[in-house]
């Protein structure tokens, strides 16, 4: 074991060789957590967000927390990092804070530490700001202070019961995406994808309800943990509705996905992860809504849903062997959720 300046926050690390790569390094950063790095991605990680190096600690601590430390290597940086859900306010900073501390609380009463190391835990961007947040989480009677120690006010308490509700015990994986014959395929591969993840594939057409179906919809994504949202567009068509063949009672079928999108920013503004996927054709990519561009989308083509296996072995992260839809939706929310505590309900070779 060596002393060395973390590759992501450049702060002093442990740094033992990996026993399963020659080429790997193990590195535990009071800071970043728990990772693994391959050497090309630890030459190549200075040129990722180069204004942002918190981003990569983000990702790291969260892993390293959840007991599931990252692999870095060159092909996942990028993905890493598109792939964060920034919080959108001080508050939602203030709220995985809580969360976090909630968390770590073995007794409602037992004060907890916050080294100003641990900005990453609550998705702060510095030491300063994290600071600077908790004495914010303080006067709004989310923590009290106790000595050098931290624990939960009352309204902390409520804070957290009502934020676990949805984005911590949840194992629920809401899809939205088209309901048609033409895209079983999509939904087969998609639900083996989050089942592998360990979590339950939500699909509203698959489930019985009674009332308004958005409600209904509405309720399923607010149990959800995270949210699979796909873009791909049927082809325009005219069709004719009351019967006759008369022009003006015909209408034009966009074939753009509304309620998707309707779906989606429901769920991203409810802060869950939402894993854009969109069929890879020049029909469905160039309808993309402006608005939805810049995320980090999974394309896949019809080849991707015949298989629905998922290799879970770790070396698929080092040959280049193409990834099916299912593993590539398995490897993002591993990646940015982590693994969910349901059994697999599909069947996935080791
Ligand atoms: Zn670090």
């Amino acid at each position: 074991m060596e002393e060395r300046k973390c590759f992501i926050c450049q702060n002093f690390a442990e740094f033992t060789s990996s026993s399963q790569h020659r080429d790997n390094w193990c590195i535990s950063c009071r800071i970043c957590g728990r990772y693994e790095i391959s050497l090309e991605a630890a030459t190549e990680i200075r040129h990722v967000a180069p204004d942002q190096p918190y981003l990569l600690s983000w990702v790291t601590r969260a892993a390293s927390e959840r007991e599931n430390p990252l692999t870095l290597v060159r092909s996942n940086l990028k993905e890493l990092i598109d792939s964060i859900a920034l919080p959108d306010s001080p508050l939602a900073v203030i709220d995985n804070l809580i969360l976090y501390v909630s968390k770590k609380s073995k007794m409602a009463d037992t004060p907890i530490e916050l080294p100003v190391m641990d900005y990453p835990v609550a998705y702060a961007k510095s030491d300063r700001e994290f600071i600077f947040l908790i004495n914010k989480a303080i006067e709004l009677g989310y923590l009290e202070k106790a000595g050098g120690y931290y624990r939960l006010g009352l309204e902390g308490w409520r804070r957290a019961t009502e934020l676990r509700k949805t984005r911590y015990d949840s194992n629920h994986a809401f899809v939205a995406m088209w309901f048609d014959k033409k895209t079983e395929k999509y939904r087969e591969a998609v639900k083996a994808g989050i089942s592998n993840a360990g979590y339950s594939p939500i699909i509203a057409d698959e489930r019985e309800f009674t009332g308004n179906i958005m409600d209904f919809v509405l309720a399923r994504i607010r149990e959800s943990k995270f949210v699979v949202a796909d873009f791909t567009v049927a082809p325009e068509e005219r069709v004719k509705f009351s019967g006759t063949d008369e022009p003006e009672n015909a209408k034009t079928k966009k074939g753009t996905r509304g309620g998707v999108y309707y779906e989606a920013g429901f769920a991203k503004g409810l802060g869950l992860q939402v894993i854009h996927t969109c069929k890879k054709e020049n029909m469905s990519i160039n309808r993309l809504h402006f608005d939805v561009m810049q995320e980090n989308t999974i394309f896949w083509t019809d080849d991707e849903i015949v298989q629905t296996t998922v290799r879970l072995d770790n070396e698929r992260l080092y040959d280049s062997s193409p990834r099916n839809l299912s593993e590539k939706i398995y490897d993002r929310i591993i990646m940015i959720l982590g693994r969910g505590n349901l059994k697999p309900l599909y069947k996935s070779t080791t």
